[in-house]
């Protein structure tokens, strides 16, 4: 907190368990509740200069009520929320008040925003986003994965305002959504990339995306390259693969056998494959690019670089798993270090690597203890 309480402090009328956050002219205030047991997920911004509580947009999962938090401001961009006697993997939490992400939404909505990220010790698995010209294998590559590892991957459900395909179900495969509803959803920020492709409107909610999240699972993308660079472009940190198919005329045998477009619909996509395969070697956009020739092959190889990106992005600190900070403890600020102590020792999380953050997750973090 640092500043002084300035005489409006008083027309706040604070409750239990509630904390403020000055910075500059804005006072952020997180939880609080008549009930004792239990912080609130609320947050309010209140103007100094108005005197008024501002209207507010909130992102992000809202972080999970406990008995009581800590608020540590941090380089005025966001607040570190320590929640005490919570479960080790809900106890560390980033309010975004003025990161890249934030500054960009508040601009597009015109009104305060803020977002919620959950942080993460170690660095985590990253999502993964999958492009590739229509008919390459994308989806069946996808499947397989889900089929063979379900309690890892989840899908991030796209919405779009193409008509649904016979077998596609709404919620599992796209939300099928109207156009001028996905317009509005745009403007208001709720997307985190969308595109124009085939002639229909695709996009990724913010949303979907932290569904995938909230389920601990690692989430996979499926969208076309103007779309993978809109992410890449975003603060969502993740692993770019680009699906190539062996050639054109096996890329056509495959759109064809599957039987879902017309016609003219399949020249379409098989106009656009061209510029996408040209766009797939944009320089720094993709990480691996795969052809899928061979399924078998393809998906052995696909599983290959998961697998080592899994590994050399594994958590460092494993003790995490029985960590919670206690309702007695003390708090202090070192630099990019916060000093817990606690009457069991010493613990120190380090936040000197931060990585992501919304819309997603803060990873990076390092947590230890001291003797
Ligand atoms: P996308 O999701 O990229 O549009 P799909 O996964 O729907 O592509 O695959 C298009 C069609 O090609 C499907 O009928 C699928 O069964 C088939 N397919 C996928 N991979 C291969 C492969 N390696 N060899 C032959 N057919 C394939
Ligand atoms: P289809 O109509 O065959 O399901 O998808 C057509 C194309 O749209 C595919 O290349 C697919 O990757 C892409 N796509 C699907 N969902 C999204 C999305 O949310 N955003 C973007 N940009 N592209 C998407």
């Amino acid at each position: 907190m640092g500043e002084e309480a300035p005489e409006c402090f008083l027309d706040l009328k604070p409750q239990t368990n509630q904390s403020f956050t000055f910075i500059g002219d804005k006072i952020y205030a997180v939880g609080g509740s008549e009930d004792t047991t239990n912080i609130s997920t609320s947050i309010k911004v209140f103007d100094r200069l108005t005197s008024t509580w501002l209207d507010l947009t909130v992102f992000g999962t809202k972080l999970t009520p406990s008995k009581s938090h800590e608020a540590i401001l941090l380089n005025n961009d966001r607040i570190l929320i320590l929640e005490t006697e919570s479960s080790p993997d809900n106890c560390i939490w980033f309010l975004e008040v003025d990161t890249p992400f934030v500054k960009q939404t508040r601009k597009l909505l015109g009104n305060e925003v803020v977002a919620w990220s959950k942080g993460v010790i170690g660095d985590g698995p990253k999502p993964i986003v999958i492009s590739g010209p229509s008919g390459v294998g994308k989806g069946t590559l996808i499947a397989k994965l889900m089929i063979e590892f379900p309690s890892t991957f989840g899908f991030s459900v796209s919405h779009t305002t193409r008509a649904p395909r016979e077998k596609e179900l709404n919620g599992v495969h796209y939300h099928f959504t109207e156009r001028s509803k996905m317009e509005k959803d745009i403007q208001d920020g709720k997307f985190l990339e969308s595109a124009l492709v085939h002639g229909n409107l695709y996009g990724t909610s913010i949303e979907a995306v932290e569904t995938v999240s909230d389920d601990e699972k690692r989430c996979i993308l499926d969208i076309d390259v103007q779309g993978a660079s809109q992410v890449r472009a975003s603060s969502l940190e993740a692993i770019f693969i680009f699906i190539r198919p062996p050639s054109l005329e096996e890329l056509e045998k495959r759109l064809r056998a599957r039987g879902t477009e017309n016609e003219q619909q399949i020249e379409k996509r098989l106009r656009n494959a061209k510029a996408e395969l040209a766009r797939g070697k944009s320089p720094g956009l993709f990480d691996h690019i795969l052809v899928n020739d061979d399924l078998e092959t393809c998906y052995q190889n696909l599983k290959t670089l998961l697998a080592l990106d899994e590994h050399t992005n594994a958590p460092s600190q494993q003790f995490m798993e029985n960590f919670k900070i206690p309702l007695s403890h003390s708090l202090s600020k070192v630099d990019s270090k916060i000093l817990i102590q606690s009457p069991s020792g010493m613990f120190v999380l380090d936040l000197s690597s931060l990585k992501g953050g919304a819309p997603g997750r803060t990873r990076g973090l390092r947590m230890y203890a001291t003797d």
